[in-house]
């Protein structure tokens, strides 16, 4: 015991700091996304904590992207605000709003690509590289692409974390986060927090997500194909204003999300998910009935499972203001699951004729 090395993963040592199954499944992560170390966490809200406790202290500064996954500004809002720890919304979609915002406190930007709910593609290139400039670490919610739509590291992020509720599990039934670096000292640092904290993860979960990993591709793509089959459907119903979706011809970010999520092969990939906006004449009850009425996606937030969900969003209380390019009107977010998409879409021909007849 005494010859062990509780800081390197050859050392079994301590349960809360993992066991060789989690070990397994961290290497595999760590590979999978392109950069060398990694750590689990019980959730992709967790890794978000563990990467803001491990970097920021008291009289530091943290941005978030006003598109980001909505409980990672309500932590920073009501926890990193009692710790002395104070942030700013930027507009993603703009880097010079970025570059204005950095300052000398800033020591860390969360970056997510596509946003969160309105689904717009940054310029990743563009925001890392003014984070670079000003020595800000970059840490990029990388949920959406699950290490497939694209290779974060080569684009020069410092950190990644990832909902492996999500895209990795895959079957909707466990909730755990990863957080992977490059760097080694930067690991440590994080590491040394994510042991103080003891966020550990139970073990027939990692085996589960293990399970989940040998199908991850195949259920990305097949997703994603029915997800855009979906979007240019509803495109051509006259209910809606707008879909959002980067992979659409004439998306806002459509060339964005174009240029980084395209393979050497020239093919391109974007996770199963997107939004709509419906014309600003049906009323929040007629859409409410319109999400009831489905029949196969069922009402839930989360996404990347095996049963397609739906659910509507109050943009207006999410946002400090309507994001450019996004039509006026409710918003409803669907993720595709497994199920075939003749039937998908028949589905939701079938609610938006209720929602006709009731308009
Ligand atoms: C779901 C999600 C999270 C949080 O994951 P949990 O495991 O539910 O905590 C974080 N970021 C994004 C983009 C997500 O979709």
């Amino acid at each position: 015991m005494r010859t062990r090395d509780w800081q390197s993963k050859d050392g079994y040592t301590y349960g809360l700091h993992g066991t060789p199954t989690t070990f397994t499944l961290e290497a595999k992560l760590a590979t999978l996304e392109g950069g060398k170390h990694c750590l689990l966490t019980p959730s992709g809200l967790a890794s978000i904590a563990c990467v803001n406790l491990a970097l920021l202290s008291a009289g530091d500064e943290v941005l978030i992207p006003s598109n980001c996954y909505g409980p990672n500004l309500a932590m920073a809002q009501n926890e990193l605000a009692r710790y002395g720890i104070k942030h700013q919304l930027y507009d993603a979609m703009n880097s010079e709003d970025l570059a204005a915002k950095l300052s000398s406190k800033t020591k860390l930007v969360w970056l997510e690509a596509a946003g969160s709910v309105t689904m717009e593609f940054p310029d990743l290139t563009a925001l890392i590289r003014v984070c670079q400039e000003r020595g800000a670490m970059t840490a990029l919610d990388n949920t959406w692409g699950a290490g497939l739509a694209f290779n974060a590291f080569e684009l020069g992020v410092d950190i990644t974390i990832h909902a492996l509720t999500k895209y990795p599990s895959g079957s909707a039934n466990l909730l755990m986060g990863s957080v992977i670096t490059k760097d080694e000292a930067l690991f440590h640092k994080i590491r040394r927090c994510h042991m103080h904290f003891g966020w550990g993860v139970g073990a027939n979960d990692v085996e589960a997500v293990l399970v989940g990993l040998n199908t991850l591709t195949l259920r990305y793509t097949a997703q994603d194909m029915a997800a855009r089959a979906l979007a240019a459907y509803l495109q051509t119903c006259k209910e809606l204003a707008q879909v959002l979706h980067p992979a659409l011809d004439g998306a806002l970010s459509h060339m964005a999300w174009r240029r980084v999520c395209t393979d050497s092969n020239g093919v391109s990939r974007a996770a199963g998910i997107f939004s709509v906006i419906f014309k600003p004449e049906f009323t929040q009850v007629q859409i409410d009935t319109f999400c009831e009425s489905l029949k196969l996606f069922k009402l839930g937030y989360s996404w990347a499972g095996p049963i397609s969900l739906v659910v509507p969003y109050e943009l207006e209380t999410m946002r400090p203001e309507w994001p450019t390019g996004v039509a006026r009107g409710t918003l409803v977010r669907f993720c595709i699951g497994l199920e075939d998409v003749i039937d998908l879409q028949a589905d939701l021909a079938q609610a938006l004729q209720t929602l006709r007849a009731n308009g």
